[in-house]
């Protein structure tokens, strides 16, 4: 027996090419897939089907790049300078425990699903603990083991080497695909991220690592290489892999590496709240999107944003960059809601996401407009890009499997995920004792 739901009443954001909006449409699900799109009106039988008036569907939100157990640290280490920060973040992770990360995890996939997210990358240590948090969520996801190559010590939980199996493990999962995890050019000596793109061309897989987040960064690597972080990074063929790469942030390119990140079609998750809320100056986004860069949108972890609501990335993605180009008709329409869905959704390798359609999986959210901040609806698309808040989602669906049912969720234990998440975070804090690793070495 076929399983089947099916959604009526509602108005959908369709994300398609042409901006379609459908009014008081019904969608039908069987078997993980949208099989038909069809007037409410013409509903002949309306036993088993979900009322949603009031409610609007839309392709559920893509994280493109979070450290998602970093809620461990959510208001630990607050209005410090960049490096500060850093530095001290990795004294507190320095106590975590793989179950810590597990709790997290959970904490974080519970945020995200309430918030409308249905698919993260992440990207963090004890990854094996947060691949089992995703299993038991149902969300999609790719997952990236950090590792540093820094000399003895400097890793938390498994180096390089040791991360390999736990890839092989995933090779078949459905909803997880995996990435090569050297932390940065920065702090990765060369030989190392050597070693990182040799691994990935014989696993067949990408890079996920952080590129260029400050001027600083890129003189540093100047001064190293004689080349900017970008290009360094393509001498070393660390864009020609067979799998995409994620260059995290990527906030400082000059015209050339703007050149290769587009002609090698590299994803570049764009994260401005960490970026505001740590001071870190930073262009507008205008020149990559005139070149035609992929940038998608991420939290970053809740250690700096604070939160992981993609709402709200939105929101301030669409206010800083209409201020920093002083050009308010940037960033039009739909195009946020797009880099949030579609261009996410690569990051994580999904296939047919970003649109409502017959034939796309069923990965969607439930928006409840009825609110006194969502009204009057003259233009529904800016209406979700200024207003919508995370909490107005009231559902969300990954692969036809309902995740969250009015605000509900269906797949993991909220009151022991809230009690035992922080519990663990008050004793990681304060175990956390060592600075692992320093910003220059
Ligand atoms: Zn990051």
């Amino acid at each position: 027996m076929s399983n089947k739901t099916l959604l009526t009443n509602l108005d959908i954001v369709t994300l398609d090419k042409n901006e379609t909006i459908q009014q008081n449409a019904s969608i039908m699900i069987e078997d993980g897939l949208i099989t038909k799109i069809f007037d409410s009106n013409n509903l002949e039988n309306k036993k088993n089907s979900i009322d949603c008036t009031g409610k609007i569907a839309m392709p559920g939100l893509v994280n493109a790049h979070c450290h998602s157990p970093m809620n461990m640290v959510r208001g630990w280490a607050e209005d410090l300078p960049f490096v500060e920060w850093l530095e001290a973040i990795w004294v507190a992770e320095s106590g975590i425990t793989p179950d810590d990360v597990y709790w997290a995890a959970s904490l974080a996939a519970a945020e995200m699903i309430k918030s409308g997210t249905i698919a993260y990358n992440d990207k963090y240590f004890y990854m094996n603990k947060i691949a089992d948090v995703v299993k038991e969520s149902g969300m999609k996801a790719a997952l990236t083991w950090t590792v540093f190559g820094m000399g003895e010590n400097t890793e938390v939980g498994e180096g390089l080497h040791e991360t390999i199996d736990w890839i092989k493990s995933l090779e078949d999962h459905p909803n997880i695909k995996t990435y090569i995890g050297p932390h940065s050019p920065y702090l990765c000596p060369e030989n190392f991220i050597r070693q990182c793109i040799n691994i990935a061309l014989e696993l067949k897989k990408g890079l996920h690592l952080h590129v260029a987040e400050t001027q600083e960064q890129v003189h540093q690597s100047i001064e190293r290489y004689n080349l900017r972080p970008v290009q360094h990074l393509d001498s070393l063929g660390a864009f020609d892999l067979p799998d995409s790469t994620v260059a995290a942030h990527t906030l400082h390119a000059d015209q050339r590496d703007l050149q290769i990140l587009a002609q090698k079609n590299v994803l570049i998750p764009h994260c401005p709240i960490t970026y505001m809320k740590l001071a870190m100056p930073f262009p507008s986004l205008q020149k990559s999107l005139d070149a035609d860069i992929q940038i998608c949108l991420g939290t970053d972890g809740p250690g700096s944003n604070s939160d992981m609501d993609m709402f709200a990335v939105i929101r301030q993605t669409a206010l800083v960059h209409k201020h920093l180009s002083n050009d308010p008709t940037i960033l039009s329409g739909d195009t946020l809601l797009r880099m949030a869905t579609k261009t996410g959704s690569k990051t994580i390798g999904m296939q047919n996401h970003g649109t409502i359609k017959v034939g796309a999986p069923a990965d969607l959210i439930l928006i409840n407009m009825d609110a006194p901040h969502l009204k009057p609806t003259h233009n529904l698309v800016a209406n979700i890009i200024n207003c919508v808040k995370g909490s107005d989602v009231s559902d969300t669906m990954v692969n036809g499997k309902w995740l969250m049912r009015n605000r509900v969720l269906q797949t993991l234990d909220e009151e022991k995920i809230l009690y035992e998440a922080n519990k663990r975070s008050l004793n990681v804090v304060n175990r956390g004792k060592k600075q692992l690793r320093h910003y220059t070495h």
